[in-house]
């Protein structure tokens, strides 16, 4: 049975209001229905006439006088023409009219009038026209009553500012029995934490089944996992399967301007909650509320607003009893930046990891998310599930979706394979920008750059087949792009594929420097990347022998918002210039093995990037028969496992 939104069911609440509050309200209600219904009453009745009935009015020698505003004309007619039985005429125009009865709006631009009312007589002047006598006096006069009654109701609710107004009152949305239209069935992929929520659901089912035992419930569960996963979804889906009030809030509602409104809201919805139970309530975002304290920031994103609400959080959760069934369950994809106090038993100690799904999770989400999408024939989740790796379900919802949309777009009334294969693409690389027009050199050296990171993709151990080489630009900056698939989910990389990724990101460049004998400035991400890897490889996972295994990176947790904090940690300048040093040399070694390999390979490299100039793209068949055909140098399995330097024999031909 859903709950009214926003309903406040608990007496406490209204009382806290107070009656005068109440009162006032009453009065700056009927001050508005006097402004607006009855002061258009009190002023002079006017009646509003078509222009060209005036027109036809001041011909006839109807009309007597005549006020020429901006807008608007305002006008009396001769006593004759007013009342029926015809009276003196001619002198009674000359006496002051009865007052301008009539109103009419001249279109823009007549300069006939004047002339007109001239030639017949009328008296006409451009007075302003007054805004309806009294009336309008008595607005100006309520115009600032009413701001301060607004102010005293504002200041009688005990804040400060306009925030007052929403003081203490949660915006909490209920959701209960199943009215968030989702349960388990929705959610995929995520097994493990489903199982764990279930004993909770359980509980607020048949709590005696627990309290008999003597066994306490946990009161909060934190849903933790990267963004997209489905920890909101989740919750949602616990709601459903509860059949039990669910109270939902974002932490950022939590987080407002002023100290002091924040906590009010914490307490509201604590007390609703406790009213209600058995009840669940669900704080999403919670980093937005409970970032550590007190940590140095600069006077910058922290403030004592942030902090009163984290406390009036923790102080809440410890002061209900275990089994009083309220359940608190929260959501973060940053658990790292909570308070510790947060974490300690008795508030958050459960805490659910919502993954990135598996392959086989993959295909469960995409199942779920094609249920209502009519599939052709030869659509294989399996294998899409098999190249998305790294996909959450909130990328594989938005693929499934593409693709309906892109079979939409072709008037087809199924979606098939192709229209899966170009949603992927959409997905990972961004839309295709035919507008974005290269020139026929910037295409040659375009070609060859991807080309060269084919080749050298083709051969680096880790399982990643080259699946497409495109030079049709796309997304925000990519003007061509080469497609990697891992052939299978991987959670590590070893010292020889992180050396085989470099390789790859740098062979583009390479390629160009090797072919056309100087480089461009296409090349500046894929230098970024291999960068950031073999800096990370050396600071972070203790891959350098001259610095050994030693972290050098603290973790790179810089949010502009907390302040700037080191990302290393304080090191002798003796180390920073090793690392600096061997940096380069794992970036240098990764350059000379390229231009090893493309060198060996260099007819092929050309082979396919005219074929690539011609078709612009390159897949499939053609493709896997150019990469068929690669040399791969002896040296470079020496060069993968140890990282050893590899001669590189000087390019002959240009
Ligand atoms: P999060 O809160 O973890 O950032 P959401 O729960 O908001 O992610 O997920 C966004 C959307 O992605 C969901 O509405 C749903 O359509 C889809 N989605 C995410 N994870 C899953 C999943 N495990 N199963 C099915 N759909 C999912
Ligand atoms: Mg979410
Ligand atoms: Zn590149």
């Amino acid at each position: 049975m859903p709950v009214p939104q926003d309903s406040n069911p608990t007496p406490s609440n209204s009382n806290r209001r107070g009656a005068d509050g109440n009162l006032l309200w009453w009065l700056l209600m009927l001050l508005l229905l006097f402004n607006l219904g009855i002061l258009p009453l009190v002023r002079p009745r006017t009646t509003e006439v078509m222009y060209s009935d005036f027109l036809r009015q001041v011909e006839q020698g109807e009309v007597a006088k005549v006020l020429i505003a901006d807008d608007e004309i305002r006008y009396s007619l001769k006593p004759t023409a007013q009342d029926s039985p015809p009276a003196d005429g001619k002198d009674s125009a000359g006496e002051a009219a009865p007052g301008l009865d009539y109103v009419t709006l001249p279109p823009p631009n007549d300069s006939t009038l004047i002339p007109l009312l001239e030639a017949k007589g009328v008296e006409y002047g451009g007075v302003r026209v007054p805004q309806g006598g009294w009336g309008g006096a008595l607005g100006w006069l309520l115009l600032p009553l009413l701001f301060f009654a607004l102010w005293g109701f504002l200041l009688s609710r005990g804040g400060a500012g306009p925030a007052a107004l929403t003081v203490g009152k949660s915006k909490a949305r209920i959701y209960s029995e199943g009215s968030t239209g989702v349960n388990f069935s929705d959610v995929a992929g995520v097994d493990e934490a489903k199982e764990e929520l279930q004993e909770i659901i359980d509980f607020l089912k048949k709590p005696g089944k627990y309290v008999q035992i003597g066994a306490k419930i946990p009161k909060g569960v934190l849903l933790v996992g990267p963004p997209g996963t489905g920890k909101t979804l989740l919750a949602r889906a616990v709601a459903g399967e509860a059949n039990v009030p669910f109270y939902s809030i974002s932490g950022s509602e939590f987080v407002e301007l002023f100290v002091g409104v924040g906590a009010a809201r914490v307490r509201d919805l604590f007390d609703q909650a406790k009213h209600n139970a058995p009840c669940i309530v669900f704080i999403d975002e919670l980093d937005a509320l409970g970032k550590a304290r007190g940590n140095a920031n600069l006077g910058l994103g922290r403030n004592d607003e942030q902090e009163q609400t984290l406390n009036q959080l923790l102080t809440e959760m410890d002061g209900f009893e275990a089994n009083s069934g309220v359940l608190i369950l929260a959501a973060t994809n940053r658990p790292e930046v909570l308070d510790p106090a947060l974490l300690r038993p008795g508030r958050f100690d459960r805490q659910v990891l919502v993954d990135r799904p598996d392959k086989l999770g993959r295909q469960a989400i995409l199942e779920v998310h094609t249920r209502r999408v009519k599939l052709a024939s030869d659509v294989d989740l399996a294998s899409l599930a098999a190249r998305t790796s790294g996909f959450t379900g909130a990328d594989l919802a938005n693929l499934v979706n593409e693709a309906a949309l892109l079979a939409a777009r072709q008037e087809k009334n199924i979606v098939s394979m192709a229209e899966f294969g170009a949603a992927f693409e959409r997905v990972i690389a961004g839309l295709e920008k035919k507008s974005r027009v290269l020139n026929q050199l910037e295409k040659t050296i375009i070609a060859h750059h991807e080309v060269g990171h084919a080749i050298v993709g083709s051969m680096m151990p880790g399982g990643h087949r080259v699946e497409k080489i495109s030079i049709i630009p796309r997304g925000i900056s990519a003007l061509g792009y080469t497609l990697q698939l891992p052939e299978e989910d991987r959670f590590l990389m070893v010292e020889d594929e992180l050396r085989g990724r470099m390789a790859t990101l740098l062979a583009g460049r390479s390629a160009e420097e090797l072919i056309f004998g100087k480089v461009s400035t296409g090349a500046s991400d894929d230098l970024q990347k291999a960068t950031d890897l073999a800096e990370r490889a050396v600071t972070l996972y203790g891959m350098s022998p001259q610095i050994g295994p030693v972290v050098i990176d603290k973790s790179p947790q810089t949010n502009f918002l907390e302040g700037w904090q080191s990302p290393r940690r304080v090191v002798g300048p003796e180390v920073t210039e090793t690392v600096d040093r061997e940096v380069k040399r794992l970036l240098e070694e990764a350059h000379q093995v390229d231009l090893n390999i493309l060198s060996l390979n260099q007819a092929l490299l050309k082979d396919a990037a005219q074929h690539l100039l011609q078709q612009e793209v390159l897949e499939g068949e053609a493709l896997q028969n150019y990469l068929q055909r690669v040399q791969i140098p002896p040296q470079l399995a020496a060069w993968l496992e140890s990282g050893d330097g590899v001669e590189v024999p000087a390019p002959t031909e240009r």
